[in-house]
């Protein structure tokens, strides 16, 4: 593509696949297919809201059927367009590839400010969406799962399961049609907190490499690293929290109300309390009040963390970015103009298709979980934990010494479901991550790591569909 002025969202992500294609081995059809978004369905239905009737505009876009079902998020915001949509289903095939998750990339969006709407009116909306994509054959656990995005939560979940599974009566699997469900409704546990968790997993990973680290001219290691994050929502939220339960600073938070920023720190469970209490995270005691989102991501911090909606960093505000490290828990919140003037600056990009995949990935697991009809741990925690007391009586036999009470219960304790799905999850992020690090280090750092990363990615979609998916 062409260098240009200004890209849309989806134009954007071409150029980043179109930087990243050159060091693949593809031919050019292979990756003309692989940038595509193969089915786009746009509806619009009306709900009756209040008295009148209101006409709905929603989007689902199935980027990539390399591999099915086909995984992505539904938001609900009024910035939803159709090449919004399709830059995040395209997101989401990368996101999927670079963690492993065995499924194509989609995403949907509904065209409303959800905020203007009761729970009744809501439900309205998103039931009839749902059957809108049962209609289409546009979801199923085989076809397409959707999840939760920006604007949406377990509840839009629940609501959908209900409405797939009582027009498809007796479908055993149903509960895998869609993953985010509140964990009484078929979800899994460690689900909300993923994308945030996964972050957190990510960015301490980056920080852990001595090298990569002396370059930034940081110290290596979580604790004391200077934060601003970006978004209070659900991602936000809870990557500000790991981050500070592991000795971050946390300098700078930011919400639509504005920001609050002090050099020496934040605690977090207070501005969360405040911010209940007063309905804004403004004037928070001790901490100085930002007039806007985008002002509070311009002061010193180490690492950043934009976590909201895309484009927030873009070109009239990048150069004033004083992070080092930048991740990005948002689906693309730099444009490419300013991705460039970071890459400029020597700042590490870490970027959102690997580093917000924590969602996506444990999505993975409940629907592992919807399929096999059993909670993980079910069939072998006591069992562990038998072998374990066996294993720690024998030793303390053989030894004559006793392990203390707190010992034995962390020795003794097998595997629940948050157990296990916070261990898959950790391993997914610290194993990309190092995927795409020696893909960086094999392109001898001359490209950013968000170009390592689409190279990555593509390699993984493009042999699925060397390999399956091209008729003769
Ligand atoms: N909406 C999330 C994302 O952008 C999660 C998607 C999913 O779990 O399928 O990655």
């Amino acid at each position: 593509m062409e260098k240009q002025d200004h890209y849309s969202f989806f134009q954007g992500v071409e150029r980043n696949f179109d930087k990243a294609a050159k060091f693949t081995r593809f031919e050019a059809g292979i990756l003309e297919q692989i940038k595509e978004c193969n089915s786009v369905y746009r509806m619009k239905f009306p709900v009756r809201i209040g008295d009148s009737i209101e006409v709905i505009e929603a989007y689902r876009v199935q980027h990539s059927h390399h591999k099915l079902p086909c995984k992505g998020g539904i938001r609900y915001s009024m910035d939803v367009n159709q090449d919004e949509v399709m830059a995040l289903a395209a997101l989401m095939t990368y996101k999927c590839a670079i963690v492993n998750v065995p499924f194509g990339g989609a995403k949907g969006g509904i065209r409303i400010n959800p905020k203007k709407y009761t729970a009744f009116e809501l439900e309205k909306i998103t039931r009839r969406y749902a059957s809108e994509l049962v209609k289409k054959n546009f979801i199923g656990p085989g076809i397409d799962v959707p999840a939760p995005d920006y604007g949406t939560g377990g509840r839009e979940m629940s609501w959908i399961v209900d409405t797939y599974a009582s027009l498809k009566p007796g479908e055993v699997d149903a509960m895998a049609c869609i993953t985010g469900k509140p964990v009484t409704q078929g979800g899994v546990r460690g689900r909300t907190e993923a994308t945030g968790l996964g972050i957190y997993y990510g960015v301490r990973e980056a920080v852990s490499i001595a090298e990569d680290m002396d370059r930034l001219g940081l110290t290596t290691g979580i604790a004391g690293k200077k934060v601003i994050v970006q978004g209070m929502g659900n991602v936000g939220y809870h990557a500000a929290k790991f981050f500070y339960d592991n000795g971050a600073i946390i300098v700078g938070l930011a919400e639509y109300e504005g920001g609050i920023y002090n050099e020496n720190g934040l605690n977090l469970y207070e501005v969360v309390d405040h911010r209940k209490s007063t309905g804004s995270i403004l004037n928070f005691p001790g901490a100085t009040n930002m007039p806007n989102g985008a002002t509070t991501m311009e002061m010193p911090c180490d690492i950043l963390i934009p976590a909201a909606l895309e484009n927030v960093i873009n070109a009239s505000n990048a150069d004033r970015i004083q992070a080092k490290i930048i991740g990005e828990g948002a689906n693309g919140p730099l444009t490419p103009e300013a991705d460039e003037i970071l890459n400029a600056k020597g700042a590490m990009i870490i970027p959102d298709m690997y580093l917000n995949a924590g969602g996506v990935t444990v999505s993975y697991f409940e629907w592992l979980k919807n399929l096999s009809h059993v909670r993980f741990g079910r069939m072998d925690k006591r069992f562990s934990e038998n072998q374990n007391g066996s294993i720690l009586n024998a030793v303390e036999n053989l030894t004559g010494k006793r392990a203390s009470d707190i010992e034995r219960t962390q020795i003794l304790h097998g595997p629940d479901e948050a157990d296990l799905v916070y261990s898959g999850l950790e391993d997914t992020m610290i194993s990309s991550y190092h995927e795409i690090r020696e893909e960086w280090l094999r392109l001898e750092r001359k490209v950013d790591m968000r170009t390592a990363a689409f190279v990555v990615a593509i390699n993984k979609v493009g042999v699925s569909y060397e390999e399956l998916g091209i008729f003769p």
